[in-house]
This record gives C-alpha cells, sequence and structure tokens, in this order.
C-alpha cells in the first residue's frame, strides 16, 4: 500500500465510522504488513527551554499569555541535556526529542547551542528530533548536518478550525516549515490533537492537511488534549479514549508506513485503552514522567505494562543521514528568509478572555 496514497475526505470519513471492531482489526492488519506489533519505539521528550512562548495555543500552557502554574527556563545548558539524554537511553529510549518554547528558530547563541545539544546527543547513538517551532531551509539543513534525525512540527488540526485554536500564526506557515524540514536531509513529524472541540470532520481534515505535504510524515504522533487550568481550553472534557482508538486505527490504515505515535493524554488512559491504541496500530510513545509540562506515565508503570503485553523497546533505526547529501548552499540564512512568517491577526474569543484573566490574576498578585 503507498504511504502519499490521496485518500478522498469520503474514504478517510468511511474507515473512521467503521463499526470499531473491524476498524481495529483492519488497522491491525495493515499494522502487521508493515510493522513488527511487537515492538514499540520509545522517545524521551526533553523540554529544553519551557515557556514563555509568544505564540497563542489555545492548548498550551507554555503560552506566555496564560496564566498557568508551569516552572518557566532558560535554555538548558548541554551538559544536563546529555544527562537527561543518556538516563533516557539505560530505560529504553532510543530518541531524544529536544522542545523549545519558540515561536521559530532564530539564528543566533541559543540556535547555536541547539546544534550543540544535536551533536552531542547524536554522537551517542540515539536519533535525535528537535520541536522549535518555525524553521526555515537553512535552519533545517544546519541542524540536518549537525545530526538531527527528524524535526517535529504538529499542524494540530483541520486548516478551517486551525483558526478556532491559535491566531499567531497560519496554517501555511506550519506547512511551509514541515516543507522546508523535508528539503533538508530530515525526517518529519507531524500530528494533531483530539480533544480540542473539533469535530469528527476536522479529525479527517488534519490527516487531509498531512496528504497534502509532498511526502507524508515518517512519524505521527496522535495527542489526546490534557486541559490545562489557566489555558483557553481547561474546560475541555477529556476525549473518549474510543475517539482515540479510532483516530490512531484511521491514521495507521491511511499512512501505513508511517509511525503512530500515541502522544499526549496516556495519564487520561486505562491500561486497557492505551493496549487497544497499539492493537490498532500505535506503534510509538512518549516515556518519561513529563511530556514537556504535563504528566506522563512514568518509566516503571510503561515497562509493567510492556511486559503484560509482550512488548518490548525497539532499537534506534540505522540512519541514513550520512548518505544524503546536504546542499552546500543552503546551509546559509537568506535575508528573504527572516521575514518569511505570517501573523494571520484573526481575533480567538476564549483565547482573549484567557490572556485578559491571566493579565488580572497577575496584577492582583503584584498588589
Ligand atoms: S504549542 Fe508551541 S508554539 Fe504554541 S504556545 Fe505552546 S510552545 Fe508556543
Amino acid at each position: 500500500m503507498d504511504n502519499n496514497k490521496h485518500w478522498t475526505k469520503e474514504e478517510i470519513l468511511a474507515i473512521y465510522n467503521k463499526p470499531l471492531m473491524e476498524l481495529i482489526y483492519e488497522a491491525a492488519t495493515v499494522h502487521r504488513q508493515y510493522h513488527d506489533p511487537l515492538k514499540i519505539q520509545v522517545s524521551k521528550l526533553i523540554s529544553i527551554k519551557t515557556g514563555g512562548c509568544p505564540e497563542d495555543c489555545g492548548y498550551c500552557p507554555q503560552a506566555a499569555r496564560y496564566h498557568t502554574n508551569i516552572e518557566k527556563n532558560d535554555l538548558m545548558p548541554l551538559d544536563e541535556v546529555l544527562a537527561k539524554a543518556e538516563a533516557a537511553k539505560a530505560t529504553g529510549s532510543s530518541r531524544v526529542c529536544m522542545g523549545a518554547a519558540w515561536r521559530n528558530v532564530q539564528d543566533g547563541k541559543d540556535f547555536d547551542q541547539v546544534i550543540e545539544m544535536v551533536k552531542g546527543l547524536s554522537a551517542m547513538n540515539m536519533e535525535v528530533c528537535c520541536t522549535l517551532g518555525m524553521v526555515t531551509e537553512s535552519q533545517a539543513s544546519r541542524l540536518a548536518e549537525a545530526g538531527l534525525h527528524y524535526y517535529n512540527h504538529n499542524i494540530d488540526t483541520s486548516e478551517e478550525y486551525y483558526k478556532e485554536v491559535i491566531s499567531t500564526r497560519g496554517f501555511n506557515d506550519r506547512i511551509e516549515t514541515l516543507e522546508n524540514v523535508r528539503k533538508s536531509a530530515l525526517k518529519v513529524c507531524s500530528g494533531g490533537i483530539i480533544g480540542m472541540g473539533e469535530t469528527v470532520d476536522d479529525r479527517i481534515g488534519m490527516l487531509m492537511g498531512l496528504q497534502k505535504l509532498s511526502e507524508a510524515p515518517e512519524s505521527i504522533p496522535i495527542n489526546a488534549l490534557v486541559p490545562v487550568e489557566g489555558t483557553p481550553m481547561e474546560e475541555q472534557e477529556i476525549v473518549p479514549i474510543w475517539d482515540v482508538v479510532r483516530m490512531i486505527a484511521t491514521t495507521r490504515i491511511v499512512f501505513p508506513k508511517s509511525t503512530v505515535r500515541l502522544s499526549a493524554g496516556r495519564m487520561q488512559m486505562s491500561k486497557e485503552g492505551q493496549a487497544l491504541c497499539f492493537m490498532a496500530g500505535a506503534s510509538s510513545i512518549f516515556a518519561g514522567d513529563k511530556l514537556l509540562t504535563t504528566p506522563n506515565p512514568g518509566d516503571n508503570e510503561d515497562m509493567q505494562l510492556f511486559n503484560l503485553l509482550g512488548l518490548t523497546p525497539s532499537e534506534k533505526k540505522k540512519d541514513n543521514t550520512e548518505k544524503v547529501k546536504i546542499r552546500k548552499d543552503t546551509l546559509l540564512p537568506t535575508s528573504e528568509e527572516k521575514v518569511k512568517w505570517s501573523r494571520p491577526g484573526h481575533v480567538i474569543e476564549k483565547n482573549k478572555q484567557a490572556a485578559e484573566k491571566a493579565k488580572a490574576i497577575r496584577k492582583a498578585l503584584k498588589s
């Protein structure tokens, strides 16, 4: 089956709405054709720069404009990142993903430090991924040259519903970032979040959005919203596990060769619920008791679950970055790159109210 087949919206909707048992069976069958169903790829997510982000993503506690109880941190020192990665490797992680709460990557001291982190992790013989916000082609190429394997940038939801979630950057900026990543030697990791108040059509629309890319992502995270107090989505109900299973299974069928990652929201899921997700084609998780800023099952809990289900963490894949020729001319920043990102400027009432509430709380705390 072709990982880049263009499915119509009706075809994807028909898959999503199949009787659940049929859907899981079909997804599990596809999964077995392209993946070892007893292997789980385990990644460690390290928040290398936490909070203070200028964007207004309605689900995110790291947005500076909302009042959330997260511990903010400047860019983490290199040795701390390497020590965390070493510990993660010892407990079965084959990949480290470094996340920074930035709107976009900016050339300079901090980016140079991230490049050093990538080099250090790559030398530890681990796969390395980054999620640093919007990125230009030359920045992506420099990350690739330093030894990065994957770049994560989620499209979050459908193009239509995106306008209800984020007002500070456009859907097309995301697509452009992913194409910049694709043009460099990097692999693409991009997926979405369910449970943000979107319709089933929007969930299908997210998968349609991924189909817009010149090549399907190698890795597709499916997140279940973790509603955090202080964010505009604090009152969203937890998405039912059945919806998560449907979304995982549909993603597995539409993108048979991609890795489907069961990402945020696992603390809201029972062990049985997670097992169904693995059955339906999820073959990757994030390890550790924290996922950026929200809770996640700890290593022990995950190992117990793997033992129970007969799953084992997969080894690091042999990478092909050395074989890929990075065009030297793309390694230099160009002046046009710096002004490309848009500011759509529409207003999202929920986000505005949450920001105003936060402002009032801060004022009260100061007085
Ligand atoms: S999701 Fe990323 S870009 Fe959006 S507010 Fe959070 S850290 Fe910033």
